[in-house]
């Protein structure tokens, strides 16, 4: 019960919001009748089922530590809000070239839509453009820094220690600066370690996390609705709306990644606990569309469900209303809000179907190959069970596909 929330305030929905709400979430106790047929036994927590927001317990200082470390980190992207700086960082950007390569590429989706029989291209021209800024920054744009290059001569450096930046460094955001040696000639090379993505656009060069501060906010500059990705486990992207498929799409500037939520578990074999995506429009915990199997999800220790989503709608209230402040972009925002919820926790529920399926056809091979004692007669490679070949594979069989659960929106 969001609105019982003593002394926090719940965002304000006038009758028409609530209404539409009442709607959103007949759908999503349809959704939850769906789960049903999940056996519930395996959701390690509760990333599929539905939570009720609590704030932290007075005794509970783990939870109120990890409530004002989130709230503080909801304040970077609104760093990138200042049109005056987003007009700077669009001067960097090459747009008609940009503006030319989606143009190109739209085409080309819209000719295999046309292929395949489709009336719909796969993304539109506002996605191609993000794709296109996308290839810019990371080839041309900006560099990937691990030990920076001595500017004497250019050979490798070592590192030496971390140091206190200079007051003019500190001036330009750095809170501290990496001190490294060239191995040629012995000069120091200083490694300001910057914050504000204004900054980052006039050195162009860092790590993960300073890519995706400097794209999230070039997303902004071309005024495209996106949110900056924190990783518990210490890494950083970006999510951009798509008006096209009506949902966040993943896109990881570092490597160049475009809606590849799972490759993190899949390519690097990384596990996380928390993933949470800050926009203007407020916070949301997104662990479950980039934890692709419950083997890579990492103990949520450091709240409880209940007060991590009380948490999301608190950064929610305290951002969302300065950017939105007419009910109908309210209304709209809301509704986006019960889909990507509804989303998620049908993916996460899709998640563990898959891997519980994964695991009993495992379990069948090892029992060398006979059949297991599933009473449908047939194991769980969709072969049917040894003597009984007549028995039909039971409808469920098949490991469901994961977008097919996906509930669909907009026309
Ligand atoms: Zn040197």
């Amino acid at each position: 019960m969001a609105g019982n929330n003593p002394g926090r305030g719940s965002y304000p929905l006038d009758d028409h919001v609530k209404s539409v709400a009442r709607d959103l979430q007949l759908r999503f106790a349809q959704m939850s009748n769906r789960d049903q047929k999940f056996d519930l036994q395996v959701i390690p927590d509760l990333l599929s089922q539905p939570v009720v927001p609590e704030p932290p317990a007075q005794e509970d200082k783990e939870a109120q530590n990890f409530e004002k470390y989130l709230i503080a980190m909801s304040h970077i992207p609104l760093n990138y809000e200042n049109p005056g700086l987003l007009d700077e960082a669009l001067q960097q950007i090459p747009l008609d070239r940009l503006s030319q390569e989606a143009e190109e590429e739209v085409e080309l989706f819209q000719a295999k839509a046309a292929s395949l029989g489709k009336t719909r291209p796969e993304w539109s021209h506002q996605e191609c453009m993000v794709r296109a800024l996308l290839r810019w920054f990371r080839r041309s744009f900006f560099t990937f820094v691990n030990n920076p290059p001595c500017s004497e001569c250019l050979s490798p450096t070592n590192k030496i220690r971390n140091v206190a930046p200079t007051p003019e460094e500190r001036a330009h955001s750095a809170t501290w600066v990496e001190l490294y040696q060239c191995v040629a000639c012995g000069a120091f090379e200083r490694f300001p370690r910057y914050t504000e993505a204004w900054q980052l656009l006039r050195v162009k060069r860092g790590r993960a996390g300073d890519f995706a501060n400097v794209f999230t906010m070039l997303c902004r500059a071309l005024d495209i609705r996106a949110r900056w990705v924190w990783c518990q486990e210490d890494y950083l992207w970006t999510e951009i709306y798509s008006e096209h498929q009506q949902r966040w799409v993943h896109v990881d500037s570092c490597e160049e990644a475009w809606d590849m939520p799972h490759m993190y578990y899949k390519n690097w074999g990384k596990k996380m606990s928390y993933v949470i995506a800050f926009s203007r429009e407020g916070a949301v915990d997104v662990t479950r569309r980039y934890v692709g199997s419950p083997d890579a999800l990492l103990p949520r220790k450091r709240c409880s469900e209940g007060v991590l989503k009380f948490i999301m709608e608190e950064i929610t209230n305290l951002h969302r209303p300065k950017y939105a402040p007419d009910g109908e972009t309210r209304l709209r925002l809301y509704r986006e809000d019960v889909a990507e919820d509804v989303q998620l926790r049908s993916l996460w529920a899709a998640t563990l179907e898959q891997s519980r399926r994964l695991k009993a056809a495992v379990a069948a091979a090892a029992r060398g190959g006979r059949s297991s004692p599933d009473k449908n007669g047939a194991n769980m490679m969709g072969s049917p069970a040894t003597g009984d070949i007549k028995r039909p594979i039971p409808e469920d069989a098949p490991v469901p596909d994961v977008p097919s659960l996906w509930p669909t929106y907009g026309p």
